[in-house]
């Protein structure tokens, strides 16, 4: 059930879109549209590696919080191109994607190297936006819960409430991403309650009460309002409506409002 307890969590995935100058004035517009909304629910960008540190400075004193991407699950080394848990900290942001399909599909991510670094972020001071979902393929061979039930598990293991307190769930099925074909809100809230569910099969039903599951794939403002209505979704992770702010804004008055 949703309880007043969970606060909705909103953030737009921008992946690999808008360069430094486009990006800042995308933020500028968030900040300008939805500044007064983030009273009532969590807000969160979460831009490229390239635009975090002036993203930071144009949200510090804004109540909307900043995430990144992807990290790497060592704290530093000689790993070119990678990005650490503690400097994605240190350049202002609060969250971090982990497990997106995107990385999972084209980088070859395996539950395993996702639970080093949501383990990692974890003990950073990151909080994890982690994402599980199946493909089309697997939910017509009726194995939904089966791959969520095995990504939520291997993807937590060796994590603790006490040190994960505010960590997310994103249910994002693979065949919703960017297709514009959006779960229903009885089949999301059924996988949402069945993530639930198997946070309280692992750790207690207090800690599955209070963790906040969001639902992505082709979120938009037209159908985000009854999908945040379910009891079990506790906001979106939102992709390419992510990319303008009147959508974000209509996406964040929709769960906030209702349908
Ligand atoms: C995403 O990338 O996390 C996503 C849900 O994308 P879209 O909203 O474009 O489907």
């Amino acid at each position: 059930m949703k309880t007043a307890a969970r606060r909705l969590i909103i953030a737009g995935n921008w992946k690999m879109h808008t360069d430094v100058v486009d990006g800042a004035s995308l933020v500028a517009g968030v900040i300008e549209r939805t500044e007064s909304l983030a009273l009532a629910a969590d807000l969160v960008l979460c831009p490229p590696f390239t635009h975090l540190t002036v993203a930071a400075t144009q949200l510090s004193g804004s109540s909307i919080s900043l995430g990144a991407q992807n990290m790497h699950p060592a704290p530093e080394g000689a790993f070119t191109g990678e990005v650490s848990a503690r400097m994605l900290l240190t350049s202002g942001c609060r969250y971090v994607i982990l497990g997106h399909s995107e990385r999972r599909t084209y980088f070859d991510e395996t539950n395993e190297s996702v639970n080093g670094k949501v383990r990692s972020a974890v003990s950073a001071g990151l909080t994890p936006i982690l994402c599980v979902g199946e493909t089309l393929e697997e939910r017509e061979a009726g194995r939904t819960e089966t791959v969520v039930d095995e990504q939520v598990r291997r993807g937590l293991a060796g994590t603790e409430p006490e040190t994960a307190d505010d960590l997310v769930l994103a249910y994002e099925p693979v065949w919703a991403i960017g297709t514009g074909r959006v779960a229903t809100p009885d089949q999301a809230d059924q996988v949402h309650g069945h993530l639930r569910a198997i946070v309280a099969d692992m750790f207690d039903d207090d800690f599955a009460g209070r963790v906040r599951i969001q639902y992505g794939g082709s979120v938009k403002p037209e159908n985000a309002g009854a999908l945040m209505a379910r009891p079990n979704i506790d906001g979106a992770l939102v992709g390419g409506a992510s990319l303008d702010a009147s959508s974000f804004e209509g996406i964040v008055r929709a769960g906030i409002e209702g349908p």
